[in-house]
């Protein structure tokens, strides 16, 4: 890789290539070699790759809104977008040479790759955007990396939600992107509407209350050229996070949990000016915390595999090409099915959650904790 001529076009805030570049880590993928970097450097988003002689820029991280009422006009002064927050994983697609698919940290995924080819059918929309980055969620109870459920999603699917230039990472406006994805035929986020600043407080939490009604994540708001965004979350995807990060109490950490109490304490503050549902609420939230963590200590106590539960569904060659991606990553796996159906390979696994089971294991035996 030539770093000098990377270092101009990436634009960062590094002095100098060197300083840049020790944080990129070497990949490879099937016969191709590329440069990603793990986490956001110097200006640069994480997940930016240098393939060949291409560069893909990262998703940027998008701010989260604690407090409606003062958090969307201090962020937005003029007129914003409200679409759907759906919750999947970050997948970026460009054309090098083929359309491959990234993930957020910047690891080319066979598996994704594989779905975002036969699912959204990229070739044409390349051939006349070669040098633009599709950005979507990859959403369903079937993937090998989330496992939010949709009641309309069977096994999965991909929502567009944003198209950016791939090199600058600059983003279309929200309009012409929408326009672009119907035309493509790319299935996209909800978008509940257009709000000056001071009307999207209340189209803020009119959206948020009904996608929490359908246990959806949430929404994002955006300026009108898609240059600025920000997240906001419901009371059911904080209830979600926070039993999922208390199913695994060693493995993801204080920080994962504290940030989640955080967001559902301000918005609780916010919405429940009724006792009854404030207390309503806490109880629902002591559930998804307790719950979750004496089920995690009832199964390890019976030798039950602890960590993540998923189910992928492909080809053969592609779930082997999954696994092997999997297994590079350090992953352990614990294969639960394997099992065909009309010539598609379908596998549930556990990510174990190594932390998780062996503290737990050890506090089961010794029965004592020492602070
Ligand atoms: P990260 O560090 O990866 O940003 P995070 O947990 O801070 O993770 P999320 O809460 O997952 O971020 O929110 C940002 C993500 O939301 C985006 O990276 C994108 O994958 C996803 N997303 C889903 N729907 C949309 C949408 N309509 N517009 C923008 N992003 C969306």
């Amino acid at each position: 890789m030539d770093e000098q001529e990377y270092f101009v076009r990436l634009e960062s805030t590094a002095s100098n290539p060197e300083d840049l570049f020790e944080h990129f880590e070497q990949r490879s993928t099937a016969d191709r070699t590329y440069h990603a970097l793990p986490s956001a450097r110097h200006g640069i988003e994480r997940g930016t790759v240098v393939i060949e002689d291409t560069i893909v820029r990262g998703y940027p991280k998008i701010p989260r809104v604690l407090v409606l009422n003062v958090g969307v006009p201090s962020f937005f002064e003029q007129e914003l977008a409200i679409e759907e927050k759906l919750d999947g994983v970050n997948v970026r697609i460009a054309d090098i040479g083929e359309p491959l698919a990234f993930t957020r940290s910047g690891y080319v995924c066979p598996y994704t790759t594989a779905r975002a080819r036969e699912l959204l059918d990229p070739a044409a929309f390349f051939r006349e955007h070669p040098e633009k980055t599709l950005c979507a969620e990859l959403v369903g109870p079937e993937t090998p990396y989330t496992t939010h459920d949709y009641d309309d999603i069977d096994s999965h699917t991909f929502r567009v939600f944003d198209i950016r230039h791939r090199e600058s990472g600059r983003p279309l406006p929200v309009t012409d992107r929408r326009e672009l994805c119907a035309a493509y035929e790319f299935p996209q986020p909800r978008l509940f509407g257009w709000y000056e600043p001071r009307e999207a407080i209340e189209g803020a939490r009119e959206a948020t209350t009904e996608l929490n009604r359908k246990d959806r994540e949430g929404i994002v708001m955006k300026t009108l050229n898609g240059e600025q965004m920000a997240k906001y979350t419901t009371e059911s995807q904080h209830h979600e996070e926070l039993a999922y990060g208390f199913s695994l109490p060693f493995d993801r950490g204080r920080d994962f949990v504290f940030s989640r109490l955080v967001r559902e304490a301000f918005q609780a503050a916010e919405f429940e000016d009724d006792d009854d549902q404030l207390r309503k609420r806490a109880q629902r939230m002591g559930e998804a915390i307790l719950l979750p963590m004496v089920e995690t200590i009832r199964n390890t106590a019976d030798e039950q595999a602890v960590g993540e539960r998923f189910t992928v569904r492909g080809t053969p060659q592609q779930i082997d090409a999954l696994f092997e991606h999997l297994y590079d990553q350090s992953l352990t796996l614990d294969v639960q099915d394997d099992r065909r159906e009309d010539g598609e390979r379908i596998v549930e696994f556990v990510k174990v959650a190594e932390s998780t089971r062996d503290q737990i294991q050890y506090y089961l035996e010794e029965g004592i904790h020492r602070e």
